[in-house]
């Protein structure tokens, strides 16, 4: 559910017609729902009722500082995946003991702000980070809370980019590795053991791969209580899908209660950690965008607009589809079979393919479901500036991030004596 809706011909995010703010802020420009933001979150976080648990929000789908801060403010936690979104948290007003550090190649640099910082736990993804972790921990004078990710090898029936918790992928330790790393890290005197995860991929539609999921990385909590290494956490990572186009993912509350009903079975109280990403903030974003022209080719038409792969990669990076309307319906347009491109020189450079789109030059329109890895993707590829970045809350509208502009492209960059 998002608060994106027609009203008579007008698509508005909440109260405020996207063509008035496209008026005042230009194109190409993200739009962010406050409601949907604040909607999504509480699903999750309500669907486990007492049950000890922190809904930490993947930073890596969205990191507008002001996404952050609501989401911060209604009680959520962070998961990061650098140094830079470790600042980006703590700059939005977050709390580095929400914060969870996951990610296979963290720099010691990166450990040791963390540790500084004091998140919550570090999530280890092999022996050898185990070791630095250590390391850095014994050098600092801390002891590192810890977790260890673990890759159960289930198939997530995803895109290939975005299973991670299979065998072949780079992602966790395997389920039968992990007692004799706990063993080790165990007796280190820069490491505390606290938890034990996994994550097993983004953008899944069913709830059984997560639930084979949570048995394997739970036979292995069985496997460390015998060795007396006790646990406090376990945290099942992101990775419930969102709507598109036809795809039917599960409800949040189903996949809570699913994961909660495993964990009642098998006797075990651990605290439980989610990382919804896309789940929270998919569908709180859409990205405007001007028609620029209309061009016949001989197969089919290209509907031109002025937002382009640097604004929004998914498409030529996952094949992914994304729903393209018109802001305003009305006045009639001819109806075309078309390509949505942007002006990126590259054919891997569209934003939709083989649609029915009635529009015509200086038209607005609206490409919905993109307020997670949407914006954090863009780059400045042919020196094309980023969009803007608005939050909708009611009738308000904050641009949270201004529109580059072309000097700070290269403001970094020198000429040669
Ligand atoms: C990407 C990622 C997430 C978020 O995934 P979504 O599919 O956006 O929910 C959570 N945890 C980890 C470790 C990730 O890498």
């Amino acid at each position: 559910m998002d608060h994106f809706g027609y009203r008579q011909d007008r698509l508005y995010a909440e109260e405020v017609p996207l063509s008035a703010i496209a008026e005042r802020v230009g194109t190409p420009c993200y739009v962010y729902s406050h409601a949907t933001l604040e909607r999504h979150y509480r699903v999750f976080d309500e669907a486990f009722g007492d049950w000890p648990h922190h809904i930490c929000f993947a930073v890596k789908a969205n990191g507008n500082l002001a996404v952050l801060q609501v989401l911060e403010r209604l009680g959520a936690g962070f998961d990061i995946v650098s140094g830079g979104e470790l600042a980006r948290v703590l700059a939005a007003g977050g709390r580095a003991s929400n914060v969870v550090f996951s990610g296979v190649g963290k720099s010691s640099d990166e450990i040791a702000k963390a540790l500084t910082a004091g998140v919550r736990i570090l999530s280890i993804e092999s022996g050898e980070e185990l070791e630095r972790v250590n390391a850095v921990a014994l050098s600092l004078g801390h002891k590192a809370p810890i977790g260890i990710r673990i890759n159960p090898d289930v198939d997530p029936n995803t895109h290939p980019y975005i299973a991670t918790g299979l065998r072949e992928n780079k992602f966790g330790v395997p389920a039968a590795d992990a007692p004799e790393l706990y063993r080790k890290a165990s007796a280190m005197a820069g490491i505390e053991v606290v938890g034990i995860g996994c994550h097993i991929g983004s953008q899944l539609t069913e709830i059984a791969p997560f639930c084979d999921a949570v048995e394997r990385v739970l036979d292995v909590v069985d496997t460390l209580a015998q060795d007396d290494i006790r646990l406090s956490h376990l945290d099942l990572g992101g990775g419930v899908g969102i709507r598109y186009s036809d795809e039917t993912p599960p409800d949040p509350k189903d996949y809570v209660q699913a994961i909660l009903a495993i964990l009642k079975r098998r006797n075990c109280d651990l605290a439980v950690t989610l990382e919804p990403g896309r789940a929270i903030a998919g569908n709180a974003g859409v990205l405007l965008s001007s028609v620029e022209y209309i061009k016949s080719g001989p197969e089919k038409d290209f509907v031109i607009v002025d937002a382009a792969m640097n604004d929004l990669l998914r498409p030529a990076l996952y094949q992914a589809w994304h729903e393209v309307v018109r802001a305003d319906r009305g006045p009639d347009r001819k109806m075309l079979t078309c390509d949505v491109v942007g002006p990126v020189c590259e054919t891997g450079d569209f934003i939709a393919r083989d649609r029915q789109l009635a529009v015509a030059p200086g038209d607005l329109v609206v490409v919905r479901s993109v307020g997670a890895y949407g914006f954090v993707m863009a780059s400045n590829y042919n020196t094309r500036p980023r969009p803007a970045e608005v939050m909708v809350d009611g009738d308000q509208l904050y641009v949270v991030r201004e529109r580059e502009q072309t000097a700070d492209l290269f403001s970094a960059e020198t000429l040669l004596p």
